[in-house]
């Protein structure tokens, strides 16, 4: 798992430092077999199992004080149909490798989050997403699915095949059962070109529509305590091929996005009065720009600055006047923010509980510098957009409970009823689970 989560001195932890977990043991299983027998193995000794990705889930979606299941050696690629146009990956490979391999066989997902450091069946299981138009989640992308169950079963799933399974297991909050392998849609390689411009907030706010409408991806960073935005449009594009260049890039991702950031942020923590000349600053630092490459280049950067973030999705007509109710309750408060929120957008899906399961989304992120009380913040963020029917990311932080998903999910009872077929003891469960689905 790398520098993003791991078991120190029997104790794992979150990416954000926000979840540590002392399960009871740890296993890696390198294959389907021995996966069914460390569940057949964990139901004698009455142990809850819980398989875990890279640990970038900011609530205790992961955590486990039972069996812990590596996805170290569940890697690789299974299969490649061309003519189908799928791939076949082990549920435990990392994004950045899968993605890697597609580009190297011509191929590529037809849209992603904003990194790569997770693994297939973890980004999935909480139904992480970019932004998109027409384009969708990840899970979205998904063809077919295998996992294990809770007796050691194998189990299959498509459109055709088990459909109720794969209408709930796309997004499972690893409640279902282990994933092993997934099947993705997958397309030929093709050239983005992204474009970033700053813009005035009310003028993103008045012409969000239409940025929508005309863009395949589009999303923006609207910096608290200022009017300033920046935003990014990606669109497909014929070529030729453009990347950032080299020193520019390192000047803007690494220098600027990440490192000057990671300084700004300390000294936002230790003089949090000097934060909004900072972000005056800060938020006019990124020039426009405009680069062509292929996707996971265009999707993707890394995130070297630690930190924590909520994000709600809310009904895609909503968005504005809960963006604008999220900024006067910013700024009548005493709250001070580095870190710019985030707006992406998607379409309905048809997915059990994927945060944009029958309706047109808009998701808007706030985040929060690691080792800053973030408590205030997220607290008076969360009445804004639960006042919207917002639904959470599964994966970062948030305060509802089962009662409440029942009324923003109309098919919440279809999850739950499937859980008590295919778990019925609770194999998988964890207090998190037990909190958000309610047993
Ligand atoms: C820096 C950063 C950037 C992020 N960017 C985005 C973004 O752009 N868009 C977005 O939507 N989210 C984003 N996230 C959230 C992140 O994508 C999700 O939290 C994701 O679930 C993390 O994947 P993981 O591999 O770390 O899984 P973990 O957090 O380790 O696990 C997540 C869930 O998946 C389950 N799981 C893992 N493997 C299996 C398996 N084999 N079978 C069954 N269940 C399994 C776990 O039990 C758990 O319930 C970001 C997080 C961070 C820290």
């Amino acid at each position: 798992m790398g520098s993003t989560a791991s078991t120190r001195n029997g104790t794992w932890r979150n990416w954000g430092g926000t979840v540590s977990a002392r399960p009871a043991r740890e296993v890696a299983p390198a294959s389907v077999d021995e996966l069914a027998a460390v569940l057949r193995r964990a139901t004698e000794d009455g142990l809850p199992v819980k398989a875990v990705g890279s640990g970038h889930s900011f609530t205790s979606i992961a955590a486990t004080d039972g069996v812990l299941i590596r996805p170290d050696l569940l890697t690789g690629i299974r299969d490649i149909d061309r003519e189908a146009g799928t791939v076949t990956v082990e549920a435990g490979t990392p994004l950045r490798r899968l993605n890697v391999a597609l580009a190297r066989e011509g191929l590529s997902l037809t849209n992603m989050g904003d990194i790569m450091e997770q693994t297939v069946s973890g980004a999935t299981s909480t139904g992480t997403h970019g932004t998109g138009r027409d384009s969708a989640s990840i899970a979205a992308q998904i063809k077919g699915l295998e996992l294990v169950t809770a007796d050691g079963t194998v189990l299959t799933c498509s459109e055709k095949e088990n459909p109720d399974v794969f209408a709930a297991a796309r997004i499972s909050l690893g409640a279902l059962g282990v994933v092993t392998a997934v099947t993705f849609a997958v397309e030929p390689v093709f050239l983005l070109t992204a474009r970033e411009e700053p813009m005035p907030f009310d003028r993103v706010c008045a012409e969000f529509d239409q940025l929508h409408a005309e863009n395949e991806h589009f999303e923006f960073y609207w910096f608290p305590h200022t009017g300033n935005t920046t935003t990014k449009r990606n669109n497909r594009s014929a070529g030729p091929e453009r990347p950032v260049p080299r020193l520019k890039g390192w000047i803007e991702d690494e220098f600027l996005s990440n490192g000057v950031f990671q300084a700004v942020n300390w000294l936002g923590r230790a003089v949090p009065a000097s934060i909004p000349a900072i972000a005056q600053i800060s938020s006019k630092a990124l020039s426009a720009r405009t680069y062509t490459d292929i996707p996971y280049k265009v999707f993707t950067s890394p995130r070297r600055v630690r930190f924590v973030e909520m994000e709600y999705a809310v009904p895609r007509e909503a968005l504005v006047e809960t963006l604008r109710e999220l900024k006067a309750m910013i700024d009548r408060s005493r709250l001070r923010i580095t870190f710019p929120v985030e707006v992406r957008t998607a379409p309905s899906d048809d997915i059990t509980l994927s945060t944009a399961s029958g309706r047109d989304t808009a998701y808007i992120a706030v985040h929060m510098f690691k080792g800053t009380p973030y408590q205030g913040y997220f607290t008076a963020a969360e009445r804004v957009f639960t006042a919207h029917e917002g639904r959470p990311h599964w994966g970062k932080i948030h305060t509802r409970d089962a009662e409440y998903f029942s009324r923003v999910y109309p098919r919440f009872t279809e999850f739950t009823a499937l859980r008590d077929r295919l778990d019925p003891e609770r194999r998988f469960r964890n207090d998190y689970l037990r909190r958000i689905l309610g047993t």
